[in-house]
C-alpha cells in the first residue's frame, strides 16, 4: 500500500496545533490515494509526542530520536530517507517557518515538485489537486501535481484531528551524515514579547491604525486586561516599533483563529483579513461604515474607539 507521510511541528516541548490538523489534512489525502497514513516526529521528547499523535486515522507513528530542537539538516535527511523507505507518495508538512525551512530541501532531494501554503487538496490517485490563495487572500488558485510531491499545508484550514488512534509507534533510526548538516543547531532564543502567540488566544483584541498614539495604546492593554484577552495588531502598529512583530495578524504576520477577535481601528485590508477571517466571531469598532473589517464583522459597532473601548473595559472588569 502507498504511503502518506505528515512531518509533526513542535516548539519547546510542545506539539504545535497544526500537526494535529495537518493528521487530517494526512488523512484525507491517503483516503484519496487508498494509502496507509505515517506520522513522523523528530527530536525533542518524541516518546511523549508519540501518544499524542495516535490519533483517529493514523497508522504508524515513526519517532526519531536525533537532537533537541529544529535543525534543517536533521529533517530533511531524515525526511527524505523515510519518504523513500515508504515510497511515500505525498509528504505533508506544516507551512510553518519550520515546515517552509526543510520542505523544499525535501522536494529537492526527492526530485519532486513541492506547492506550499495550499488550503485544500484532493487526489485521484494521479492528479493532485492543491489549492492555495493568491493576492493576499483576493483568489484562489488550484494547481495540478501528478505523481508524488511534497505539500506544506497552511495552519488553522483544516480541523484538528480528534480521538485515540491504534498507530503502531515505531523509532527510525536516520543515517544522518554529521558531514553535511553544514550549520547545527545550538538553541534557540525568543525575542522580546516571545513568550506569546497569538495563534493559540481564545480572545484578541487586535489594533490598527486608528489608536493615533503609541501611548493610547494603554486603552488596549486595558480592554485585553478586563477579557483577559491577547493584544495583536495590524502592520502599520508593528512597523512604528509599538508592539512586536509577534503580534502582527495577517498575510505577513500570522494566522489567528480566536473564538472572538476585535479589530479597534482596523480598516480590515486583505493583507490583514488574510490573517484573521478563520475567527469564530469578529467585532469591529470603527468610524467608517464602509470599511472592508465592517463587512466580515459580526458585530460592527460604528463609533469612535476612544469613547466605545473605555466604556466596554469598565462593562467588563
Ligand atoms: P488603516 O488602513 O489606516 O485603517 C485604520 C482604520 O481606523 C480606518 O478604517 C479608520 O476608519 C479607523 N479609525 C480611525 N480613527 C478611528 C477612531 N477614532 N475610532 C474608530 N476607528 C477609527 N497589514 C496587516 O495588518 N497585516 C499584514 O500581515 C500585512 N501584510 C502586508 C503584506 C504586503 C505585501 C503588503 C503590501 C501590505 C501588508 N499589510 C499588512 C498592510 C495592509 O495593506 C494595510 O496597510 C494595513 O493592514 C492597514 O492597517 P490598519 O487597518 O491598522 O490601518
Amino acid at each position: 500500500m502507498s504511503a502518506v507521510l505528515a512531518v509533526a511541528d513542535h516548539r519547546r516541548g510542545e506539539l504545535r496545533d497544526v500537526s494535529y490538523e495537518l493528521l487530517t489534512a494526512g488523512r484525507a489525502l491517503a483516503d484519496d490515494v487508498g494509502a496507509d497514513l505515517h506520522v513522523a516526529v523528530i527530536s525533542g521528547t518524541v516518546d511523549d509526542f508519540a501518544p499524542k499523535l495516535d490519533r483517529d486515522g493514523v497508522d504508524t507513528v515513526h519517532t526519531v530520536d536525533y537532537g533537541e530542537e529544529f535543525d534543517h539538516g536533521v529533517y530533511t535527511q531524515t525526511t527524505v530517507q523515510l519518504a523513500t523507505e515508504l515510497e511515500a507518495q505525498y509528504v505533508l508538512t506544516p507551512n510553518s517557518v519550520n515546515g517552509l525551512d526543510y520542505a523544499p530541501a525535501v522536494a529537492s532531494r526527492l526530485d519532486v515538485p513541492i506547492v506550499t501554503d495550499t488550503v485544500a487538496l484532493e487526489s485521484d490517485g494521479d492528479e493532485l489537486r492543491a489549492t492555495r490563495e493568491m493576492y493576499g487572500g483576493k483568489v484562489e488558485t488550484t494547481v495540478s501535481l501528478s505523481g508524488p510531491a511534497v505539500v506544506t499545508i497552511r495552519g488553522a484550514e483544516w480541523p484538528a484531528a480528534e480521538g485515540t488512534g491504534d498507530a503502531t509507534i515505531e523509532a527510525f533510526d536516520p543515517d544522518i551524515d554529521e558531514d553535511a548538516l553544514g550549520a547545527t543547531v545550538t538553541g534557540f532564543e525568543e525575542v522580546a514579547g516571545g513568550d506569546v502567540d497569538i495563534s493559540d488566544a481564545d480572545v484578541l483584541v487586535s489594533v490598527g491604525r486608528g489608536i493615533d498614539e503609541e501611548e493610547n495604546l494603554e486603552l488596549i492593554h486595558d480592554l485585553a486586561d478586563a477579557l483577559d484577552a491577547t493584544v495583536s495588531s495590524s502592520r502599520p502598529i508593528v512597523d512604528s516599533g509599538w508592539l512586536p512583530k509577534n503580534r502582527q495578524v495577517g498575510q505577513s504576520g500570522k494566522v489567528v483563529t480566536p473564538d472572538v477577535y476585535i479589530a479597534i481601528g482596523i480598516s480590515g485590508a486583505v493583507q490583514h483579513v488574510a490573517g484573521m477571517k478563520g475567527s469564530e466571531t469578529i467585532v469591529a469598532i470603527n468610524t467608517d461604515p464602509n470599511a472592508p473589517i465592517m463587512d466580515i464583522a459580526d458585530y460592527a459597532i460604528q463609533d469612535d474607539l476612544f469613547d466605545v473601548v473605555p466604556a466596554l473595559t469598565e462593562q467588563f472588569q
